[in-house]
């Protein structure tokens, strides 16, 4: 089994044989980064102005901002180093083991929504504390587990969460995470940040890093961002979470497809702003995939974008569209197709209205419309 080390050097290119692999994947990363987030997690009404700050390190830090990503309360997560003599040091460095730092993140959170004691149980439940400078298969004390408190009530939170973990054997034998007091932070590079959300199907990813995600997305269903998002959905309940694909030749979608469905659709087309049949509709009802009909986008998560387009601040589901990195016409976007025909729908921007703050740009050619 690789170590998250190991797999990162190859990863970012500092062992020769992958970096011809894997170069692209790095440039798209930071291409999407750009972005406020990469990912269509559901944001949330924060009150961002009386934010507290967890700083924790617990091993590989793609898998810990996976998870804190998720959590409801949580405005913000960044992945960096700390707790090392460097300033501003690179990922090359840190893994020397000279600096002296962690892999780190720090969490941004609405103490109102989430508290400190439910950020720390949440960090002793995604990372394996029993052994020191040691996370899974990942050695050396840059995966070394210490909770950075920024106040002496967060020192005695964080003490006294780490001696329940014990008196309960959480972990099966005691946990030697320290305990140390915020000294700094630095973020890493753009291609670390997200990392998990823009590379799910690589085999580290799809392995190691999803088997904690998905533990913690089961401990703690309830308390995720998009499951408190979709309670207040009207439409939640009524689609299902698993897609089938629906893959078809050319030539099928062809006599499936108008000649402009199928441009916009399977060529990438761009259909013209304010002379398309949707972007002035404001009747309740759904929208769906002009090629496939999977259901796509509620009329309750539509709203006047100026762009000519039809724009919607949040899908139906996040698993029915898909998003990927589009360099055209000399542009970095990220384009929006359907997850379930990959059919081309339109771009996706941080712009975008509470709460999600994202605007889905989409053709009306993509779409047909239900009314309720
Ligand atoms: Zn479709």
């Amino acid at each position: 089994m690789l170590s998250t080390h190991l797999l990162k050097l190859m990863v970012f290119g500092f062992i020769p044989f992958a970096c011809m692999q894997k170069n692209v994947s790095a440039d798209k990363t930071a291409a999407i980064s750009s972005t406020k987030n990469g990912t269509a997690v559901p944001a949330e009404d924060l009150d961002v102005k009386n934010l507290e700050t967890a700083t924790l390190a617990g091993g590989c830090f793609w898998k810990m901002d996976a998870c804190y990503q998720e959590l409801s309360g949580v405005a913000k997560v960044a992945v960096g180093y700390a707790g090392g003599n460097l300033a501003n040091p690179t990922y090359k460095q840190v893994c020397t083991r000279t600096t002296g730092h962690a892999e780190t993140i720090e969490v941004q959170f609405d103490p109102k929504v989430v508290s400190y004691k439910t950020i720390l149980e949440v960090f002793w439940q995604i990372h394996d504390a029993t052994i020191l400078n040691q996370e899974g298969n990942d050695r050396g004390d840059d995966y070394r587990s210490v909770v950075y408190y920024h106040s002496d009530a967060q020192r005695a939170t964080a003490e006294a969460v780490k001696a329940q973990v014990n008196s309960s054997n959480l972990q099966g034998a005691p946990v030697v995470t320290t305990v140390e007091a915020f000294k700094n932070f630095y973020r890493a590079e753009d291609y670390h940040q997200n990392y998990y959300n823009l590379h799910q199907d690589e085999p580290y990813c799809a392995t190691i890093v999803a088997a904690k995600v998905n533990k913690f997305m089961k401990l703690y269903h309830d308390s995720l961002k998009r499951n408190k998002v979709a309670k207040n959905t009207s439409t939640s309940n009524v689609f299902p979470d698993k897609i089938e694909k629906v893959v078809k030749t050319p030539e099928a979608w062809q006599k499936s497809l108008t000649k402009q469905q199928y441009y916009v659709l399977r060529e990438k087309g761009t259909e013209s702003p304010f002379k398309n049949a949707f972007w002035d509709n404001h009747e309740k009802g759904v929208y769906a995939c002009a090629a496939c009909q999977l259901p796509l986008f509620d009329a309750d998560a539509k709203f006047e974008s100026g762009t000519g387009w039809p724009s919607f601040y949040q899908a139906i589901r996040k698993n029915y569209v898909t998003e990927i990195s589009d360099k055209s016409h000399g542009m970095t976007r990220v384009e929006v197709n359907c997850a379930r025909c990959d059919g081309h729908l339109g771009h996706i921007f941080d712009d975008g209205p509470k709460p999600t703050g994202l605007r889905y740009c989409i053709n009306s050619e993509s779409l047909t419309f239900e009314k309720k």
